[in-house]
């Protein structure tokens, strides 16, 4: 354990070393806070305080997966099995699952994805008969999701004359009761939407004093990881569970707050030192990740916020290369220059796809890149868009688990009623609907007593719904003693679905059953998984309750070498040697729909500081002169952004353009009625270390065992030291590759390079300079 405590600086170690009370650590990007996390519940663990009893909250699951990995190597995998980690809503998923008879729902309840939540928002506007041009679906369930995380409940709503007002003012007076209907529906389908997660949550932990203690006797230290972007309901569950004991340690950046959007709040930090008595601060200042180069120049983009904590952040990395900048005519250009870059810097470099990232502010921008990245034969995935789970074969063959699982399940009883067609018509579901609605039932009991309801069905209409009913209950007897695997497969059989996708020869009907066959291979890696853990059979529920809540960031890649593709939003928290921050362009970057306040290019400009802070050593910042946006071809400006950066930092590979396109805009603060004599405005930051170091700020040090990439003619001090420790059968850990062992070295200085033996992913030859290993 002292091992790992001393690879930590002193700054770093204050925290780990104070294993009670209330903490808070605000630092930049790169500065170690998931990294003292993790040593921090290592050596809580160290120090005698059983798993059981610590909680840690994360911002993706494959977040908690590679922390508690890292534990595991510290403290032994039988101790790290038993913390509870995860995101908020998978762990207060598992919460109400065994407590949620005491809200009135079943413990099966299912989790509905936002296609569910849209499909049901949809059908109630159509049956109240309502505008879908005003009452825009998407539009909807997005304010509905802003009351559920403000815990403003339908009662609330309808108790508050300001909030009906806004909506009849914004021409839809009728709001109160869709969001009243929407709630109703969820819960007669036994199903909760994310939001609910975390609603239903709060109000377990309120409404049920002996639930709360339990889980708070249970829970006696809490971690927080990304604290900058929890919401309300979030906050007040966190605030709730650490009442009792008051060991919680939250970390954040409030520079890299990039959530306000969905209800994130960045008084949470703010406000931290109120609600709980003797809080510690601490800050890290100095960055491991970036290159000077880099951070100094995120330093100079942030101080074009007037709204932000004072901070520094510095690092003893080498300068590195200037952040290169680069012009193109159209979007395909842009792709082309990307993808031509990343195939020369593998074959100079040897580097792996793995260690590019291509970072855009929307979803769309992708397609061009996919295009450019396909002709030039290099391997790429993308992350966030339609999910593996969301294609609609997938979802089909889900639809069946869920109704096995909870048959009161209503979008899912929709969804596959007459998929594969089996003559039960739209009438016939409309009568089943109002029935339903009449005796306040499920759908699925209507069918279930169809002899006993006069519905007005003809004979052969009524054996269908028999039939159907039959076949989801024989589903069910089936799964009480078999595995995900075996029911999974046997449902995509028996319900004709497989048959269904074989009639159609097309190469896309064929990727389809492709793609059942690997939804097969994923549940059979995850049974044979799950059959480690204690207590778990890799069971039919516990495969969908991975599923529900899987992001597309969750799912290993260790086996693939990939350049990854991803929103700036998905990105947070992770590092690239390279990454290329495309679109940067005015209404793209920052966004055309967030320039009208100040506080919303604000959070722009926090989105442009994550983007440029994921690069270890190498960040391009591409625009295009025109590009496709909605289906027509549209001029555009470089982003005001790439000007904010200090010109020393940057290297233009095409002559720079300075005809900027300001917008006035409204003067509005991110921190809105926050205490202003609280924030002060950032100094100007130097990379190098500050004059006024103190004796508890560490002096700069070279990062003990550490590998950092050095420039080709520069080797630095990192370097050195690592070529001196490196040799044939040392064993190793990669960032992304994970453990291997090193079997043979070759080359000099900056040309060094190991061959090296992975667990997972076989035998790959490192160039030391970029490598980033540790000698465990
Ligand atoms: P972000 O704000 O982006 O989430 P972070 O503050 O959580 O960043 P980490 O991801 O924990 O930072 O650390 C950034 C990188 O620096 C990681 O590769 C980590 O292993 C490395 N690092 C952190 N602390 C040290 C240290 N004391 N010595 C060497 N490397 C370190
Ligand atoms: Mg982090």
């Amino acid at each position: 354990m002292q091992q790992y405590i001393s690879q930590l600086n002193e700054a770093q170690r204050a925290p780990v070393l104070q294993k009670d009370g209330p903490m808070i650590i605000i630092a930049g990007a790169g500065s170690g806070k998931t990294r003292v996390l993790t040593i921090r519940i290592a050596y809580l663990m160290h120090q005698g305080i059983d798993a059981f009893n610590i909680l840690s909250l994360t911002f993706t699951n494959k977040a908690a997966r590679e922390m508690k990995h890292r534990i595991s190597d510290i403290v032994g995998s039988s101790e790290a099995k038993n913390l509870w980690m995860g995101t908020f809503h998978s762990i207060f998923a598992k919460i109400l699952r065994s407590e949620a008879d005491k809200l009135g729902y079943p413990s099966n309840f299912t989790i509905y994805d936002s296609q569910d939540s849209l499909r049901a928002i949809s059908g109630i506007i159509k049956e109240m008969q309502l505008d879908r041009d005003i009452y825009k679906p998407k539009q909807i369930l997005s304010r509905i999701s802003t009351f559920k995380n403000s815990l403003i409940t339908v009662k609330a709503y309808f108790n508050d004359p300001e909030l009906q007002e806004a909506d009849a003012m914004s021409k839809k007076p009728r709001m109160g009761e869709i969001y009243q209907a929407y709630v109703e529906r969820c819960f007669k389908s036994g199903a909760m939407d994310f939001d609910d997660l975390l609603l239903k949550t709060n109000e377990l932990l309120t409404r049920f004093p002996e639930v709360l203690a339990k889980y708070q006797n249970r829970f006696r230290y809490i971690l927080v990881d990304e604290y900058q972007d929890t919401n309300h309901s979030q906050y007040l569950i966190v605030r709730a569970l650490s009442d009792k004991f008051q060991n919680i340690c939250v970390v954040g950046d409030d520079a890299q707050s990039i959530y306000a959007f969905r209800g994130a709040n960045i008084n949470n930090i703010l406000n931290f030192q109120k609600d709980y008595q003797g809080v510690q601060t601490y800050r890290l200042e100095q960055n491991y990740r970036s290159s000077r180069n880099i951070v100094e120049a995120a330093n100079t983009v942030m101080e074009h916020n007037k709204t932000k904590l004072e901070k520094v952040v510095w690092t003893a990395n080498e300068f590195g290369p200037k952040i290169k900048v680069h012009r193109s005519l159209t979007d395909a250009e842009e792709g082309r220059f990307v993808a031509s870059t990343i195939f020369e810097q593998k074959m100079q470099n040897q580097m792996n796809n793995g260690q590019f990232a291509i970072l855009y502010r929307t979803n769309a921008q992708s397609r061009a890149m996919e295009d450019a990245l396909r002709k030039r034969d290099i391997p790429y995935r993308i992350y966030g868009g339609l999910s593996f789970y969301q294609r609609k074969e997938i979802k089909d063959v889900l639809c069946y688990l869920r109704l096995v699982l909870n048959p009161k399940d209503e979008e899912a009883l929709m969804r596959v009623i007459n998929y594969p067609a089996r003559g039960i018509g739209d009438t016939t579901v409309e009568k089943l609907t109002v029935a339903a609605n009449h005796y306040k039932r499920s759908i699925f009991e209507v069918m279930q007593n169809i002899d006993r309801i006069d519905l007005k069905l003809n004979s052969g209409t009524k054996q269908k719904l028999q039939d159907f009913v039959t076949m989801i209950q024989s589903f069910q007897v089936i799964n009480e003693n078999q595995d995900a695997f075996y029911i999974t497969d046997h449902v995509s059989k028996k319900t004709g679905l497989v048959q269904e996708l074989k009639k159609d020869a097309t190469p896309e009907g064929m990727a389809k059953i492709q793609n059942i066959e690997e939804l097969l291979n994923g549940i059979k890696d995850f049974t044979e998984g799950q059959r480690e853990i204690d207590g778990a059979r890799g069971s039919l529920a516990e495969f969908m309750e991975d599923v529900a809540l899987a992001t597309d960031l969750d799912k290993d890649t260790n086996d693939e070498d990939r350049v990854a593709l991803m929103t700036i939003h998905l990105a947070k928290g992770l590092e690239f040697p390279h990454v290329f921050v495309v679109g940067m362009e005015e209404d793209l970057f920052p966004s055309a729909m967030s320039m009208s306040t100040r506080s919303e290019l604000e959070e722009e400009r926090r989105l442009f500081y994550v983007a440029l802070t994921r690069a270890e050593h190498q960040a391009y910042l591409t625009y295009s002169q025109s590009r496709y946006r909605w289906g027509k071809l549209t001029d555009s400006e470089p982003s005001r952004f790439i000007e904010e950066i200090d010109g020393q930092f940057l290297e233009y590979l095409t002559p720079a353009e300075t005809n900027y396109r300001f917008k006035p805009m409204i003067d509005k603060d991110v921190f809105g009625d926050v205490d202003k004599s609280k924030l002060r405005l950032s100094k100007p930051v130097s990379a190098t270390p500050p004059k006024y170091i103190t004796d508890n700020q560490p002096k700069p040090e070279a990062p003990i065992r550490k590998l950092k990439p050095v420039s080709s003619n520069a080797p630095s001090a990192g370097a050195n030291l690592f070529d001196n420790k490196l040799t044939a059968g040392n064993i190793v850990m990669h960032e992304r590759f994970g453990r291997g062992q090193v079997l043979n070295l070759e080359g000099v200085g900056a040309d060094k390079k190991a061959e090296i033996k992975f667990e997972v992913g076989g035998i790959k030859k490192l160039l030391l300079r970029f490598a980033k290993l540790d000698v465990i």
